[in-house]
């Protein structure tokens, strides 16, 4: 049994002060004030607790280079599955312990998710998507998700289900990262986006949309999906039908700060958190995925930057951004009773922070300790 002591515990929920979390056989068997008599004690002193974090939208296989897509395109599998790995061991170190992989090539990411769960001090616990499902010559398609029309569609989530993937995921408009894609056009109309979540929640599977143009959102949300990606231009009727449908968002946050952002950027980064401000105001649940991997302001790992900027720039306050990238990350990925809270029964995932986040949350980059799986992180 291994005892951990901190000055606080913030449980994924709330708060409470001079734990001592007892881990055994990799997961939480209870959260007490005193260490039983001959437990092993890991004494964090003035740090704070808490779950390890989700990342509810990361892309392994992209390497946060000044070029991921030509990296990602010249990479035999080999190679690629390697940087996948070093990109996990990364995220891991900066306590991120669970990601959903987005977007990879040949469905590696599912490979990956193997080799963590056998030996998970190697990286977090993976979901993973394959390769995003997008028009012919559409956002992404050099990943191989390319499919088009009703049947296309129903065809390519089959085939992802028979990988055994974790949750579909549609390119619904083009995007930022694609040469000649663009983020305000829709790929997919509303049937087409019925289907793929028809077929999805057929097979058990969620379905999350890449989708920032108005008119995609409200028809992704009328098609059911369960899940936001970015959300870029949410207007009041887009934000009308993601309250009345419950539907999470998951908000795309986090970027280094010793990286200069493209200039271009710049303003569309200060209307996004406009937008994200408006989403929390109105009560649309938001979760926090740091599209890590896809521009070098976004090494792999960059999510508590993600976090801490729900706090400087989108009004949350620190417990409310905790719970986006902990508890309700973990519920939203579907692993609502496996991760992202500390309690009896939990996976002992866990991150330990200098300082207090609750009222500093830059304290979130500071990581004194990680465990994954109930084992300290060297
Ligand atoms: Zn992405």
């Amino acid at each position: 049994m291994l005892a951990i002591r901190a000055a606080r515990l913030f449980d994924g929920r709330s708060v409470t002060l001079d734990p001592v979390v007892l881990v055994d056989a990799g997961r939480i068997a209870a959260v007490t004030d005193s260490a039983p008599a001959g437990s092993e004690i890991l004494d964090l002193g003035a740090a704070t607790l808490m779950p390890g974090l989700v990342d509810a939208h990361t892309h392994l296989a992209l390497d946060a280079s000044d070029d991921p897509i030509g990296r990602v395109v010249a990479a035999s599998d080999d190679e690629l599955l390697d940087h996948m790995r070093a990109a996990a061991r990364t995220a891991l170190a900066a306590g991120v312990t669970t990601v959903r992989d987005l977007g990879d090539r040949g469905y590696l990411s599912l490979v990956l998710r193997e080799e963590l769960a056998r030996d998970p001090m190697a990286g977090p616990r993976v979901l993973a998507a394959g390769p995003p499902i997008t028009t012919t010559g559409g956002h992404c398609w050099f990943l191989g998700g390319e499919a088009d029309g009703v049947e296309g569609i129903r065809a390519a989530v089959r085939e992802r289900a028979e990988h055994g993937v974790d949750v579909i995921k549609i390119m619904a408009t083009g995007g930022e990262l694609t040469p000649g894609s663009r983020a305000d056009t829709p790929q997919y109309g509303l049937d087409e986006l019925r289907a793929a979540v028809d077929e999805a929640h057929r097979h058990g599977l969620p379905v999350t949309a890449h989708a920032h143009a108005a008119g995609t959102i409200v028809d992704a949300v009328a098609a059911g999906v369960d899940m936001i990606e970015h959300c870029s231009y949410a207007t009041d009727e887009v934000i009308d039908a993601l309250r009345m449908a419950g539907t999470v968002v998951s908000v795309t946050v986090g970027a280094d700060p010793g990286v200069p952002y493209p200039p271009r950027l710049i303003t569309l980064l200060v209307e996004y958190f406009q937008m994200v401000t408006r989403l929390r105001t109105a009560g649309v649940p938001v979760v926090c995925g740091s599209d890590a991997g896809i521009r070098e302001a976004k090494p792999h790992g960059v999510l508590p930057y993600g976090v801490a900027a729900l706090v400087e720039r989108a009004g949350f306050s620190p417990a409310e951004a905790l719970r986006s990238a902990t508890s309700l990350a973990a519920e939203a990925c579907g692993l609502g009773d496996s991760k992202g809270v500390v309690a009896p029964g939990y996976d002992a995932d866990l991150l330990a922070v200098n300082g207090n986040p609750l009222i500093d949350i830059a304290a979130l980059t500071r990581v004194r300790a990680v465990l994954r799986a109930g084992t300290l992180v060297s």
